[in-house]
């Protein structure tokens, strides 16, 4: 039996969800697709296809030659035109394989479903189907859920928080998916011989939550036996779909400095990744995919949108609408813990979940002004950290006074920065300093 724990610190943005109330929209009409080599947090795959090469959707062109590394298939039917380097919005320069869609999307004939009888071939099945977690880490799935010898999971955690302001992907998968995630749950629970699972969703999202206790209800009723599945409300706030704060609010359990949810018997999994693995066991398909949340002020129709993976971004945001004004400010990822890129001009990767777009009068970043020593930051902050002797040290590359307060501990989660008057720099500072710790 788990309790609940509850979130200490943490900050209540405006939600502005403006997009949930909106179907998911599927975009096909895209003449040039560019894939990178790399998607996942290990090294980058090799392209296993040709200039002048016909391909199919699903059909492998980047093939893993490493555990943290995942397979990458084509999005569409077409011809390769190029395989040359580009940056992508991580940051890194890695090959990219050019494709000419045909329009067709015709799929490649080794599509079929995987065969699945234990633990080794489905944690086989989820490797080659190419899947990272799609909350957007990067981490692949197959690694993710293989427990070490010695380890024992005790419960599944199914992270549908979506805690972050704008972002709504989940939400749609929850509301137009719930039998596939309530199926994809059950496979997950059965192949890795654990016990039970509980799905944390934020009690802003009453919608959500009745439409997977349908779904767990009617799942129950056609197999007719009770499944060891539970859907748990937690408090809006955020952040509370961060991996150990989730855990806390779900289990009352705490994740050690260093240590991994699998130390204190949990595994976490986002709501789309277990949607995602059902589809593929019953269709074969690999993720070539994604869904996206579109938002901010520079966008003029704000949507949710189904898009093959490695269409380009000013390309889905006009066949989505456009764009209501020149570009001030573009981040990857949320508001908060997202990464602010400087041009519009890049695919879409697997861990991509959401386009913001802030015209210029939103992009302004207020001056910063000394520390008042206020505290604010101290009460937000959910880690119980002092974020302005992290700022502190980081800025005097003092190593010392950045382990005294534990800087590794930083989920980067920006609610410091968001509740200081002073409106100090502190998670890009803290974020610098983290990495001073590493080197
Ligand atoms: S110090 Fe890190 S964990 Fe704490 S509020 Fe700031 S960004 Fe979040
Ligand atoms: S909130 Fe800002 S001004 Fe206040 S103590 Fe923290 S860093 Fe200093």
């Amino acid at each position: 039996m788990f309790r609940s724990g509850h979130l200490s610190g943490g900050v209540h943005p405006k939600s502005h969800k403006n997009t949930d109330a909106f179907s998911t929209i599927h975009l096909d009409d895209f003449k040039e697709i560019h894939i990178p080599m790399s998607m996942h947090i290990g090294p980058p795959c090799t392209p296993v296809v040709m200039v002048g090469d016909q391909v199919k959707v699903g059909q492998l062109i980047g093939e893993a030659n490493d555990p943290m590394a995942v397979p990458i298939h084509s999005s569409v039917s077409g011809l390769v035109t190029a395989i040359r380097k580009e940056v992508t919005s991580d940051g890194h320069s890695v090959e990219v394989i050019q494709i000419e869609s045909d329009g067709l999307y015709a799929p490649d004939e080794s599509i079929a479903p995987p065969t699945v009888t234990d633990k080794e071939s489905f944690l086989k099945a989820l490797r080659d189907s190419g899947l990272v977690g799609l909350g957007g880490a990067g981490f692949p799935t197959h690694r993710k859920l293989r427990i070490p010898t010695g380890k024992k999971v005790e419960c599944l955690l199914i992270n549908a928080a979506e805690c972050e302001p704008y972002i709504t992907t989940d939400f749609r998968q929850c509301a137009e998916h719930p039998d596939e995630i309530i199926a994809g749950i059950s496979l997950v629970l059965k192949y890795l011989g654990i016990p039970q699972a509980i799905i944390g969703i934020e009690d802003n999202k009453p919608l959500a939550e009745k439409l997977l206790r349908d779904a767990l209800a009617k799942t129950e009723q056609a197999m007719r036996l009770k499944l060891a599945i539970s859907v748990k409300l937690l408090k809006t706030i955020y952040p509370q779909g961060a991996e150990k704060l989730l855990i806390h609010a779900l289990t009352g359990r705490e994740v050690p400095t260093g240590g991994l949810p699998i130390d204190v018997g949990v595994l976490v999994i986002n709501v789309s990744t277990v949607r995602f693995i059902a589809k593929y066991l019953k269709t074969g398909m690999p993720l070539v995919r994604k869904h996206l949340t579109l938002d901010g002020s520079g966008i003029k129709k704000p949507c949710n949108v189904n898009v093959p993976i490695g269409s380009m971004i000013p390309d889905v945001i006009a066949h989505a609408g456009g764009q209501a004004a020149e570009a001030g400010k573009i981040i990857m990822g949320s508001s908060m813990m997202g990464v602010a890129i400087d041009r519009l001009d890049m695919p879409i990767i697997k861990q991509n979940n959401m386009i913001l777009v802030f015209d210029k009068h939103e992009a302004d970043l207020p001056a910063e002004s000394p520390c008042i020593r206020c505290g604010r930051c101290v009460k937000a902050c959910p880690m119980h950290l002092f974020p302005f002797e992290l700022d502190d040290g980081a800025r005097r590359k003092n190593i010392e006074q950045l382990k005294d307060h534990h800087v590794l501990d930083c989920i980067e989660c920006g609610c410091c920065a968001y509740v200081c008057p002073a409106k100090r720099y502190l998670v890009q500072n803290i974020r610098a300093g983290k990495g001073s710790v590493r080197t």
